[in-house]
């Protein structure tokens, strides 16, 4: 043994007597029980993994800070944001729908999601890179995921099943053109753009509310792959992602995004044209310019990826003063299912762990669960005449709250004046993609189609995507008939007739 190297132990700390041999009876006999060293070597191995997240499960992320550079102090009194704040983070990206083994590279939204260990206790903002979503019901999600990872019997994606669902959801259209199109395949991870998607509530110190969206624009540029770069790359390199991001932050290159945000006064959300909860829907800037809020920089690596990654629990309920939830359905769904997901996934006592815990003292009356770390202290209950810790209701006693009646009902959203489904997507196509990006969100719709879409899931996506653009959903019809022409005449017969007799007489 060297001199730097330590004597390796046991879990218990005691020196162990060899890293190679099994205590054996004889050099050819039988290992023997009494290798409690071999024991838990083998029985903590077969524990080594924990659930792997539903969604989200394949990513890396690393550590940084947030450095306020613009001043929305008449916004927000959240310390985070106030001018001069720098607070430490941590931030994980991942993809969605695929395993922890995954490709980096799947056409895919990507999650984004930052922890701040603010003075005034964690908060996280658990985003995506995408202002929208495929759903606006939190009924709908469990079943949106469900399509999009594997079938029962062959336990296989399946692209007619993602398009049954899709067709059948028409709010997801905004964001399926956002998938479709150049974004659904970002370069890399440091180029891409962060975005809240939902709407949060920001209250000042005079206590009024503004509506907020959060906007993280990657200051190393939007970049992307083509769908043949991306299935390239997913096979020379299925990590290219997490070690694109690693190796840049080992070498000092830091990466960072500059945040914005997108303020609505509290009494504009009743009138405005869009109903500002919506998921699915954006603020268009000309409405709600960005404002600018500080820079978030990433410079540390972890050094152990399942300690503080794999365990970093992201959860959107974890808001601090100055911030708060808005009526958006799906944020209020997650404010529950994150946290129970990791209560699941990591244990009770997750919010204990090192990468979880904040950067404040807990005066919490939690106690208990297993692998209790943090130690309990009398009273064990509130209120107490013992000392104990009380709640500050003079300072923090009012609830980020809204105005909210009516009878309790299973409904759509209250109307708003262009709540259609196919407006905002519409909008992208014909006046933010140009020629180029166009055509290539067409090729991709072509090309997910042809692979094992079947009628008559095949019909509604067409009349899906002439919702989206007419001339756009009329390529995609034509492109998709033509070329499951070429592959079985046969077929594209019997799928549409008309179209492939004429294609004979011409
Ligand atoms: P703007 O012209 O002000 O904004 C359009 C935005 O589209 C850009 O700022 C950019 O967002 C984003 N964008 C650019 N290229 C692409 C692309 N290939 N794929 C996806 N997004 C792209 O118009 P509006 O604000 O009125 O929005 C028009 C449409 O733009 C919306 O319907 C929505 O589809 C899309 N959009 C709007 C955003 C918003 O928050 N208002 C954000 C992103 C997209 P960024 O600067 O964030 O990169």
């Amino acid at each position: 043994m060297s001199d730097v190297n330590p004597a390796t132990t046991s879990d218990s700390g005691a020196p162990v007597e060899s890293d190679e041999h099994s205590l054996t009876v004889g050099a050819g006999g039988p290992i023997l029980l009494q290798d409690s060293y071999l024991i838990e070597q083998m029985a903590q191995f077969n524990r080594e993994r924990i659930p792997e997240r539903q969604p989200h499960a394949k990513g890396s992320g690393a550590f940084g800070r947030f450095e306020v550079t613009g001043d929305v102090s008449a916004y927000t009194k959240a310390a985070v944001f106030q001018p001069g704040e720098s607070t430490e983070l941590v931030a994980r990206f991942s993809t969605v729908a695929g395993e922890r083994g995954s490709p980096d590279t799947w056409r895919d939204p990507r999650g984004f999601a930052v922890k701040f260990y603010t003075r005034e206790g964690n908060y996280d903002m658990v985003g995506n890179n995408t202002p929208v979503f495929f759903v606006k019901d939190p009924m709908k999600f469990q079943h949106f995921i469900r399509s999009q990872k594997r079938r029962a019997d062959n336990n296989l994606r399946d692209h007619d099943m993602q398009w049954d669902f899709w067709t059948l959801s028409p709010e997801s259209a905004h964001q399926v053109t956002w998938l479709m199109g150049d974004r659904g395949i970002p370069r890399t991870w440091r180029h891409m753009n962060g975005y809240s998607s939902h709407t949060y509530l920001w209250i000042n110190a005079a206590g009024e509310r503004h509506w907020v969206k959060y906007h993280f624009k990657t200051d190393q540029g939007v970049e992307y792959f083509t769908q043949h770069e991306a299935d390239q790359m997913a096979a020379a390199d299925t990590d290219y992602h997490t070690r694109d991001l690693f190796e840049h932050v080992r070498d000092g290159e830091f990466p960072s995004w500059t945040l914005y945000v997108q303020l609505m006064p509290y009494e504009d959300a009743a009138g405005y044209r869009f109903n500002p909860f919506d998921l699915t829907k954006v603020w268009p800037h000309a409405d709600y310019p960005l404002v600018e809020v500080g820079r978030m920089t990433l410079d540390r690596n972890p050094t152990d990826n399942h300690a503080q990654i794999e365990q970093a629990a992201f959860q959107p309920n974890n808001l601090v003063p100055g911030i708060g939830p808005s009526p958006d359905r799906m944020l209020l769904a997650r404010l529950f299912s994150y946290a129970d997901a990791h209560r699941h996934r990591v244990g009770a006592n997750y919010q204990q762990l090192p990468v979880n815990a904040p950067a404040v003292p807990v005066h919490t009356y939690s106690k208990d669960g297993p692998m209790a770390y943090r130690l309990t202290s009398d009273p064990v209950y509130a209120p107490n005449s013992k000392g104990g810790a009380a709640a500050d209701t003079d300072r923090y006693g009012t609830p980020p709250s809204w105005y909210a009646d009516g009878e309790i009902t299973r409904a759509a959203y209250v109307d708003h004046a262009q709540d259609d489904d196919w407006g905002q997507a519409g909008t992208m196509v014909r006046e933010v993609l140009d020629d180029g990006a166009r055509d290539r969100l067409v090729d991709n719709v072509v090309g997910h189609l042809l692979n094992g879409v079947t009628e008559p899931v095949l019909q509604r996506a067409f009349a899906y995507w002439k919702n989206v653009d007419p001339d756009v959903g009329g390529r995609i019809e034509r492109d998709v008939r033509a070329k499951a022409g070429e592959k079985d005449p046969k077929a594209a017969e019997q799928a549409n007739p008309a179209r492939t007799s004429m294609q004979h007489k011409a």
